[in-house]
């Protein structure tokens, strides 16, 4: 299917490796130009080489820390005029409800709330002005169904769906559209981190805490990059301008609910 978005700009935040990859890469297959960000430069000058080389599209990167207001005002600028624009960051650590104090709060908020909103703030009145944009923000299963041990994530995704479900609706009748991904779990960096925390803590190997998670999957596996990249770049595309304040789940069938 032609997307009908070739030689359109994105900005996709936190996207050197992982679901953020996954976006960029399947936005640059769509001829989407690109600027990418992550804190580390090596693995972000890796993947920008990778994605010119395989998709001859134009790669700008920012190594920057998307949730501190400098690295995010570095690549708000280097960003200029985007027309469409996927949020996404690091997320925040595991734990138990009183092992958070103010600051582990205000940190999670800062990462998983404000810095989507700020970049949002930031790209929606160009958008408006041209009549056209996709917003795109990578979320959490957490926010249909809480994960217990991810109360910081839980907390911080549900104030940004919350800002997310108003606005696209303020925004819609200029040709712009703000939707969420939510994932489930997908064979990242973060599933590695979080499946070697399930093996410490219950003594058992890493391979053993994958398939256990495995298990409460219907679908029996992870997601992939790819999988979660072409729902992103679809979501981004000419074919998707009557979808508008939605949570799109990719999680397998892991939660289980009717809608
Ligand atoms: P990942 O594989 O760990 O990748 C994270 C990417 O983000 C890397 O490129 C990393 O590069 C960059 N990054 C992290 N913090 C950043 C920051 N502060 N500023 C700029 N770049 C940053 O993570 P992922 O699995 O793709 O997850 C993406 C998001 O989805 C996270 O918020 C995660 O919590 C959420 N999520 C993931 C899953 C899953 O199963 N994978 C499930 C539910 C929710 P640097 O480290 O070099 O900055």
């Amino acid at each position: 299917m032609d997307l009908g978005i070739k030689g359109k700009r994105a900005l996709i935040g936190a996207s050197s490796k992982g679901l953020g990859r996954g976006c960029a890469e399947a936005l640059a297959e769509a001829g989407v130009d690109l600027v990418l960000n992550a804190r580390g430069a090596d693995a972000l000058e890796a993947t920008a080489d990778h994605i010119r080389a395989t998709f001859g599209v134009e790669v700008t990167t920012v190594a920057a820390d998307i949730t501190s207001e400098e690295g995010r005002a570095a690549v708000i600028a280097a960003a200029g005029d985007v027309d469409i624009l996927v949020t996404n960051a690091g997320g925040p650590p595991p734990g138990l409800w009183s092992d958070w104090d103010r600051d582990d709060f205000i940190a999670a908020i800062d990462g998983n709330m404000l810095t989507p909103i700020a970049l949002i703030q930031a790209a929606l009145p160009g958008m408006m002005e041209r009549g056209w944009g996709r917003i795109v923000n990578i979320t959490s299963g957490s926010v249909k169904a809480p994960i217990p041990q991810l109360g910081l994530s839980n907390s911080a995704r549900a104030g940004l769906t919350g800002f997310v479900a108003g606005t696209a609706r303020q925004v819609a009748h200029s040709g712009v559209t703000i939707n969420n991904i939510l994932p489930g779990i997908h064979a990242t960096d973060r599933a590695v981190s979080l499946d070697t925390g399930v093996s410490k803590a219950q003594g058992i190997s890493l391979d053993q805490a994958k398939a256990q998670r495995e298990a409460t999957i219907p679908a029996k596996r992870y997601g992939t990059a790819a999988e979660f990249g072409a729902t992103c770049a679809f979501l981004c595309s000419q074919h998707a301008g009557f979808i508008v304040g939605q949570n799109i789940l990719l999680d397998g069938g892991a939660i289980n609910a009717t809608l």
